[in-house]
């Protein structure tokens, strides 16, 4: 059994290496961290203009054509280099949706603009009161001739402040059972009624609250059939559990490695040198090395065509999991210095282990939590009943 990714896939990597070198200098992640936005116009031009926008699209579509194995290692190297592409991946996902369900109209309208970076959609599927149960949604769309009227509030509407339309989740049927009466639209931002209030979160990540009040879509912006919008989030949240956070793992044993290496203890011993030390950054690779071997599983079996059921719940449960064990562990082996932030010249590593450590919390919440995954395994892939 051969784990590696392939030739193909290093000769790949080399290829984007120094893209990545080039355009994700220490001002963009100084900016990136500071302002909490998972977005850089600049770095989403620099993509598109090298042709590293949506490798994994056709080429006739303007993408290389890459297989998921290929995509995987573009992805790896990505987050590898911690890059922007929050905004492009929420983008990419809706373009991906419309093409699958679609009109020609909406596929002519999104895609070409979403490859060529010159859009950004957003998710509005989590209410505050309907976040794992999203079928729960009330957000109401009501049909008004050729358009419709939504009023409802959406959380953690994730890049609103500079999104150009939000792909929203709305209830137009509330007389059948909940996953029968949504109905999904793209709904542009700029629309009247629209307003966005900022949420700073633990992990340092901006997000919003998005309000709608009376805003009009036109029926053309009817993402998918009136009251199948759960059919329609199904092709969307199938890409989003396939998840895994090893290149973040791979960031906090290379920032705790290059603690240990530098530190020293009270009798001026590399810690390093500590059995203790060595312990916790051998446990740190070993979830690494199962995070991403996870990980790879789910690009094989999507390029060997296989039907994926609890793989990607696997692997996005085990790494965030992961990380964030692994980050406190970090933090009280290193000690108070460790919660020296990025922003703090005197921090071990640049900051990087308090900045993992916060940044791990989230991991464990957004696309599915972990419960909700365990749920998934439990109930997909061991057989067990529904819990609720
Ligand atoms: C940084 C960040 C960015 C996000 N970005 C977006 C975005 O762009 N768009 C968007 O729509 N959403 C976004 N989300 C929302 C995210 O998807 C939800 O937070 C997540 O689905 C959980 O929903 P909730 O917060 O309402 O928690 P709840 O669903 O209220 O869960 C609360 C707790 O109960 C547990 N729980 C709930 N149901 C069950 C169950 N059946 N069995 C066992 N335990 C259960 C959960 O695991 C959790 O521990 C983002 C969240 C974060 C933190």
């Amino acid at each position: 059994m051969d784990f590696r990714l392939g030739e193909a896939s290093d000769a790949l990597r080399e290829r984007f290496r120094p893209f990545l070198e080039e355009h994700m200098t220490r001002e963009l992640e100084e900016r990136l961290y500071r302002t909490g936005v998972n977005h850089d116009d600049g770095f989403t031009r620099a993509l598109v203009e090298e042709g590293w926008m949506a490798p994994g699209w056709p080429v006739e579509l303007g993408g290389q054509g890459l297989d998921p194995i290929e995509m995987l290692t573009v992805s790896e190297e990505l987050s590898r280099a911690d890059a922007p592409t929050y905004g492009i991946g929420t983008t990419l996902m809706v373009a991906t949706v419309i093409r699958a369900v679609g009109t020609e109209a909406q596929q002519a309208a999104v895609i070409p603009r979403a490859l060529a970076g010159e859009i950004i959609i957003v998710l509005g599927f989590t209410e505050p009161e309907a976040g794992s149960d999203v079928a729960a949604a009330t957000t109401r769309a009501v049909r008004d001739g050729d358009e419709w009227v939504i009023d409802g509030q959406k959380m953690f509407t994730t890049n609103a402040q500079i999104g150009d339309y939000v792909f929203l989740l709305t209830r137009t049927n509330p007389d059948v059972p909940k996953h029968k009466g949504l109905t999904m639209f793209l709904v542009p931002m700029d629309q009247p009624g629209v307003e966005v209030q900022a949420v700073y979160t633990l992990s340092g990540e901006r997000t919003n609250i998005s309000y709608y009040n009376d805003v009009r879509v036109s029926d053309e912006w009817r993402i998918g059939g009136v009251d199948e919008g759960w059919a329609t989030m199904t092709v969307a949240l199938q890409a989003e559990h396939g998840a895994g956070f090893a290149a973040s793992i791979a960031r906090l044993l290379a920032a705790t490695e290059a603690w240990a290496v530098e530190a020293t203890d009270e009798e001026g011993r590399r810690r390093l040198d500590d059995p203790e030390v060595r312990e916790a950054l051998g446990r740190t690779a070993i979830d690494l090395e199962v995070s991403r071997l996870l990980q790879r599983r789910v690009a094989w079996m999507a390029e060997t065509g296989l039907p994926l059921a609890t793989e990607g719940p696997m692997s996005k449960l085990f790494s965030s999991e992961a990380i964030k064990e692994r980050a406190q562990e970090m933090v009280e082996l290193v000690g108070p210095d460790a919660l020296r932030s990025y922003f703090d010249p005197t921090a071990p590593s640049h900051g990087m282990i308090e900045h993992l450590l916060r940044y791990s919390v989230g991991t464990t919440i957004y696309a599915g939590t972990s419960e909700i995954h365990r749920n998934m395994i439990a109930q997909r892939g061991l057989g067990l009943p529904r819990t609720r």
